[in-house]
């Protein structure tokens, strides 16, 4: 691998742009594929990126190829999908690395296909959203070869405050899934909170500048505070992407109460139609009940 990676980058979704933005920024050589044509060439004409048409479009002309898309089965349609990545790949120095949250069988099994063909493969989820993406500040969690992690780890930094690398191919899905477990917690205590003030004649204006100066405000509780109150649920991370990670948490063995009833909690809400909000739509949700 060359010391300045070329990088190719397959999805531009909410997480996907920014994150090319900042790669470009930080002098890396960039050849983007997206499904919906349209999102790739607006941001050619904004930024210096080259378009490729499918994931076989990109192998010559990178070192490394990320994906940040969907869900699991987005990841396996584009690595077994028309025109792959395999299907050209025979012969070149390649490492694949997946930054979409999915579970670690899907990263085992990618990780199996890509061994087989001499490609290397880390998993490497994130912690933060939008607004962290935007400004390089997202948590990277690694699983894979480390040696592989330590070539790649440029392209982190331009990326994220920090990536850590957690061992074997899986273990940062693991990481990730528990990451939101927690944070899918934590929203819905928020909204539980909220709602309970509200039932008792006390604003969310009130409420939430005590929340985020006492010992339970956090991260999460600033970055939807605003949200609340403006009762603005314009996705940042869609309510769907949190039932998705809890569903593949409790098919990774979550099975204590306050998961739980946050996973019963989401899927009821994405039957209602809160599913392309923002994740904090469970306030929403919870409020209708
Ligand atoms: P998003 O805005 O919904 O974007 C999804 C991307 O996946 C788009 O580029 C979409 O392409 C592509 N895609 C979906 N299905 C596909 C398929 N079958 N084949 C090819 N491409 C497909 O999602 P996001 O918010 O960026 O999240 C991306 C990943 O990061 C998810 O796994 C999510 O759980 C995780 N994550 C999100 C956040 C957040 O705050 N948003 C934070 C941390 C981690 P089109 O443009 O063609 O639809």
């Amino acid at each position: 691998m060359s010391e300045k990676l070329n990088i190719g980058w397959i999805g531009l979704g909410n997480m996907g742009t920014p994150m090319v933005k900042n790669l470009v920024k930080a002098g890396f050589d960039l050849t983007v594929y997206n499904r919906s044509a349209d999102k790739t060439e607006a941001l050619a004409k904004e930024i210096n990126i080259k378009v490729a048409h499918s994931p076989a479009d990109l192998v010559a002309a990178s070192d490394v190829i990320f994906t940040m898309l969907s869900d699991d089965n987005a990841v396996k349609q584009v690595y077994e999908g028309e025109n792959n990545v395999f299907s050209v790949a025979a012969g070149r120095e390649l490492t694949m690395v997946d930054m979409s949250t999915v579970s670690p069988e899907t990263t085992k099994y990618l990780a199996g296909l890509c061994a087989e063909k001499g490609i290397s493969y880390l998993d490497a989820p994130v912690a933060g959203s939008v607004k962290p993406a935007e400004e390089a500040q997202l948590v990277i969690m690694v699983g894979g070869d480390e040696n592989v992690y330590e070539k790649v780890k440029p392209a982190f930094d331009a990326l994220g405050k920090m990536s850590v690398y957690l061992g074997e191919n899986g273990k940062a899905n693991v990481a990730k899934l528990s990451v939101n477990l927690m944070l899918g917690i934590v929203a819905q205590g928020l909204a539980e909170a909220v709602i309970f003030a509200r039932k008792n004649g006390l604003s969310a204006e009130q409420l939430l500048p005590l929340i985020n100066a006492s010992a339970v405000g956090g991260g999460m509780t600033k970055m939807k505070t605003e949200n609340i109150i403006n009762n603005d649920f314009k996705p940042a991370f869609a309510l769907k992407l949190l039932e998705k990670d809890i569903r593949l948490a409790t098919e990774n063995g979550m099975d204590t109460p306050v998961g739980q009833s946050l996973y019963s909690t989401l899927q009821a809400a994405k039957a209602n139609g809160h599913g392309d909000e923002d994740m904090i739509s469970v306030l929403k949700f919870l409020s209708a009940e």
